[in-house]
């Protein structure tokens, strides 16, 4: 079996962590330690991320909360190994992406993890419907025939299989850009600013969606500069200057997505 299917890392904890520490072990999908990313720019350094720890498993719908500027694309990109970090460990999915080779990159990228962006990024000259197939040829998923469609009829665009993006409203198309990253079954979702571009009821409906994509072995990570929408996460991972300053609950307890006035 493919190893990038067996959803989960298995990590040894430091063995100096207390009693039971030796032997014990923690199941993350995601499990960054120490990361650290700076970008130099002819004499100036930019640090986006600094000593970054984050574990997550599989169930869990995180919202990365920060300011611009603060690295949260650049803490999304490097879990989904399109970053590299200066410094640190990053193992997500089980693969050790500092140490993977192109062609396991190429694997942890086709099986584990799914991207959703801002602005959608579809390809304009396909349909819905071929714009989801064609995320699942390039994740050489088996699937049984009619799977795009239906996983379009999920997202409730079963009327709209055969409309191209500039045919779709803002919200189609990041429904479309949802089922396309939802339709391999790759259990870690990454969604930077998902409803950036939407007006509020539709980004509503999108977190919504996001939210319900969510299961044992599959954990969705939204971005975001908009602190209300980390009300309706599990766990909010607050970022300031390329540092991890909050994670846990949201302030104030957990409210549903349809709560959320912005
Ligand atoms: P956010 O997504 O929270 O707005 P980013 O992760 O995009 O933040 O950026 C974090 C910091 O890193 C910013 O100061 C940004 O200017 C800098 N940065 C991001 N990408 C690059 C790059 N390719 N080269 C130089 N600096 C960068
Ligand atoms: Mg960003």
């Amino acid at each position: 079996m493919d190893p990038t299917l067996d959803q989960s890392t298995t990590i040894h904890a430091p063995s100096s962590a207390g009693s039971g520490g030796l032997g014990r072990r923690e199941r993350s999908l995601i499990a960054l330690t120490d990361v650290s990313r700076t970008y130099v720019l002819g004499a100036s350094t930019v640090t986006a991320l600094r000593d970054v720890t984050l574990r997550v498993a599989g169930g869990e719908f995180v919202v990365v909360l920060g300011p611009s500027g603060s690295g949260k694309t650049t803490l999304l990109n490097v879990i989904g190994a399109l970053d590299t970090p200066t410094a640190g460990s990053v193992v997500v999915a089980g693969h050790d992406l500092t140490r993977a080779s192109r062609r396991e990159l190429t694997r942890f990228r086709r099986h584990a993890v799914s991207f959703i962006f801002q602005t959608f990024n579809l390809f304009p000259g396909l349909t819905a419907l071929e714009n989801v197939q064609f995320g699942i040829d390039v994740s050489l998923t088996r699937v049984e025939r009619g799977h795009a469609t239906e996983i379009l009829c999920r997202v409730g665009l079963g009327d709209r299989l055969r409309h191209f993006p500039h045919e779709l409203s803002g919200g189609e198309q990041q429904r479309v850009a949802i089922a396309r990253a939802v339709a391999t079954g790759n259990p870690l979702l990454l969604a930077d600013e998902p409803t950036g571009e939407l007006d509020f009821g539709t980004g509503v409906e999108i977190l919504a969606l996001l939210r319900e994509q969510v299961g044992e072995r599959r954990a969705v990570l939204v971005v975001t500069h908009n602190r209300e929408i980390a009300r309706a996460a599990d766990r909010v991972v607050e970022l300031s200057g390329g540092r991890i300053v909050a994670d846990g609950p949201p302030a104030g307890g957990q409210v549903p997505v349809e709560a959320l006035r912005w």
